[in-house]
């Protein structure tokens, strides 16, 4: 029985904590005191009404706002009042949601240029064909991004954002604007980065989406963790359908 203990033991361990995690804007509480974990290796989707928080919630891990009260913990290191970029060399990229990719270059060359960091030149060519492979882009490097569609513009952002070896990855309505199928594309997308690896939180409101992500899901709520657990679970409770109905 010991080594199946010691294997959820690593599985289980955190990489990214909130502690009493509380934000005001005047006399806004936009989050009241968040306790948030996520495991090592987790896909993590976080959804709420409109006005639950969750933007202010994402600005906050990324280190585009400061908190007014509360800790953010990664791998054991308390980074609360670190910069953005401070948290990114650590290991921590965000692909926003209006990520602007290079409309007048080729889709390589978006890659290209991330890559050079942590790659020799000649190890770039092979990297780009699997991170391509990785988000739907294979055989689209001659692209120029302008003739790619918006789904796909997006996809290439996710993976210049990947490009960067993130440990945690947090994604923002990665699907804001995007047709069913692309929907759907982009799920399968973030599965196969997060089993690959990847830590990712998702910040979302396509239902449809989060479905088909079917992962670890926590509803804010007035700016509080209202649920948490499997998203089929959370999709059957009464009072998460209670509170996008307006009702609680
Ligand atoms: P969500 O992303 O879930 O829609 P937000 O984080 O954007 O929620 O907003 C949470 C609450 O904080 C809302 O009541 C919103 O009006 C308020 N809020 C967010 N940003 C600001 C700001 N910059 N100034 C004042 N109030 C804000």
């Amino acid at each position: 029985m010991g080594a199946p203990a010691t294997k959820l033991a690593v599985a289980g361990t955190m990489i990214l904590e909130t502690r009493g995690l509380m934000k005001t804007y005047g006399g806004v509480a936009a989050l009241q005191g968040v306790d948030f974990a996520l495991k090592t290796g987790e896909l993590h989707c976080i959804i709420g009404p409109n006005g639950a928080g969750k933007s202010t919630f994402f600005k906050l891990l990324m280190g585009i706002e400061r908190p007014s009260a509360g800790q953010i913990v990664f791998k054991g290191r308390d980074i609360t009042r670190l910069q953005a970029h401070e948290r990114a060399r650590l290991g921590i990229t965000v692909k926003f949601q209006s990520m602007r990719v290079y409309q007048d270059l080729p889709v390589y060359h978006n890659l290209f240029i991330p890559l050079r960091r942590h790659h020799r030149a000649r190890e770039i060519p092979a990297v780009v064909e699997r991170l391509l492979a990785d988000v739907h882009l294979s055989g689209t490097g001659e692209e120029y991004v302008r003739n790619l569609s918006h789904g796909q513009q997006q996809w290439l952002a996710i993976a210049m954002a990947v490009a960067a070896e993130p440990e945690v990855l947090l994604l923002d309505e990665p699907t804001a604007g995007m047709s069913a199928e692309e929907t759907t594309a982009t799920a399968r997308i973030v599965k196969r980065l997060n089993g690959q690896g990847t830590s990712i939180i998702v910040i979302e409101h396509d239902m449809a989406f989060i479905r088909d992500l079917d992962s670890m899901t926590s509803v804010l709520h007035y700016g509080a963790l209202f649920a948490q657990g499997a998203f089929k679970d959370i999709e059957a409770s009464v009072e998460v359908q209670r509170i996008y109905l307006g009702t609680l």
